[in-house]
């Protein structure tokens, strides 16, 4: 095998052909369901998520050049984005959809609501689509894959689309109950499940409610509306949703994974550690994604401070050796 250094490819240069189905076997019947009354919710959401937030930044940037922006508008924005993008990273991802680390139920829901805030979709449909995106990377089967598109292969821009929003609009629903059973059987996070809606509501009417105190004025209320929710929504979009089509794409791969995943630096700040994504697929289970100091993973940083305070625990963790092992075998996760 050869040094793992080769494994390392500036992959703008990929094409999509290289990647052939790793198997012949035809996606089960139960990754997917009959949409029926879904459909129409699904597209509603989907178009929603991708103009709402859009027309409300447009506004937010339109307003503060002609009026200024104040400091509790930045402070909104700031605060909000990374509460909702910790829920993303921390809650939907590294807890509920790997089960990564443990924690009290406070906390898990906590996140829960902080990731549904977001506004990408209740925990089940996320963690579900998720699992199948781990199942069928960048194969036939994987929802978001710059790729595939079910059976048919994309080319790079129509790849780049159908990774970053396209899938969102059309795709086949992913079965809930084969990939996201144990959600729906975990009280506590059941009930924040059902409650997704009343969270999303939340994240934009909190700080209008804020902005309107600081300020004493609607005013304010409405500029907090928009950059603590419209506009943090849109960053928490397109940030979450490059780890789709940015980290497949571009980057680098120091694990010979059976996928397109890559490491990227400049996407891992926004994410709270994300973008370490080639280090993801290598350790799917592992709570924390930066394998060295300088790969900065804010999620961890949450993760060790809650431990201190005895909050979480069982993080589970990819050691120095298992990580040098994977690069030198090029094993293939
Ligand atoms: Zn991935
Ligand atoms: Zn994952």
């Amino acid at each position: 095998m050869a040094d793992h250094t080769d494994a390392f490819q500036d992959n703008a240069l990929l094409i999509s052909s290289e990647l052939g189905p790793l198997s012949s076997a035809p996606v089960p019947g139960n990754v997917t369901v009959e949409q029926g009354f879904l459909r129409g919710p699904q597209k509603w959401h989907a178009i929603a998520i991708s103009v709402v937030p859009a027309i409300g930044t447009a506004a937010a940037i339109w307003l503060a050049i002609e009026y200024g922006m104040t400091a509790t508008d930045i402070w909104l924005v700031l605060v909000m984005y990374a509460i909702t993008m910790l829920g993303i990273s921390v809650g939907y991802h590294r807890h509920f959809s790997h089960r990564s680390f443990k924690a009290v139920t406070p906390v898990r829901v906590a996140l829960a609501i902080a990731g549904s805030m977001a506004a990408q979709g209740s925990v089940s449909y996320w963690v579900a689509n998720h699992r199948r995106h781990h199942q069928y990377t960048d194969r036939p089967g994987d929802i978001h894959s710059p790729y595939w598109d079910d059976e048919k292969q994309l080319k790079t821009v129509e790849g780049f689309w159908h990774s970053h929003m396209g899938w969102t609009f059309g795709h086949r629903m992913t079965n809930t109950v084969t990939f996201a059973k144990d959600i729906y059987r975990d009280p506590a996070i059941a009930m924040a499940n059902k409650l997704y809606y009343v969270w999303v509501i939340a994240g934009l009417v909190v700080p209008a409610i804020i902005g309107g105190l600081v300020s004493m004025s609607w005013y304010g209320a409405l500029t907090g509306f928009l950059w603590g929710g419209l506009v943090r929504m849109f960053l928490c979009y397109h940030f979450t949703n490059g780890i789709d089509s940015v980290t497949h794409i571009f980057g680098r791969r120091p694990f010979r994974t059976n996928d397109y995943s890559t490491n990227n630096a400049i996407w891992a700040l926004p994410t709270m550690g994300e973008g370490w994504h080639n280090n993801h697929h290598a350790f799917p289970s592992s709570a924390v994604f930066g394998f060295t100091w300088w790969q900065v993973d804010f999620g961890a940083w949450l993760l060790w401070g809650l431990k201190k305070f005895g909050l979480v625990w069982g993080m589970n963790i990819a050691t120095p050796d298992l990580i040098e092992a994977k690069k030198k075998s090029g094993a293939a996760a």
